[in-house]
């Protein structure tokens, strides 16, 4: 199955976990921030990603079996 994750960069606080964690999922841009909004994952990087989810203090990173919009109230 196909899943994506989700970061809500208007939550994102630069702490960079996410990055320390799953280093080849979570680029982090030149400001220290999450750098990707969205990214359909290859398969075998579930468990990098839901690491890379949980390390996030201000829980920023959703993680779906489809790619979510930019609502977190839409996420179920
Ligand atoms: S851990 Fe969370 S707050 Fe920190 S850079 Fe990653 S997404 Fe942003």
């Amino acid at each position: 199955m196909t899943m994506w994750i989700t970061v809500d960069t208007s939550v994102c606080c630069g702490h960079g976990r996410c990055a320390a964690a799953a280093p080849d999922i979570y680029r982090l841009d030149d400001n220290g921030y999450c750098g990707i909004e969205s990214l359909e994952l290859l398969s075998g990087q579930e468990d990098a990603a839901r690491a890379g989810a949980a390390s996030c203090p201000e829980r920023a990173i959703r993680i779906a079996d489809r790619r979510l919009g930019p609502d977190p109230a839409a996420a179920s």
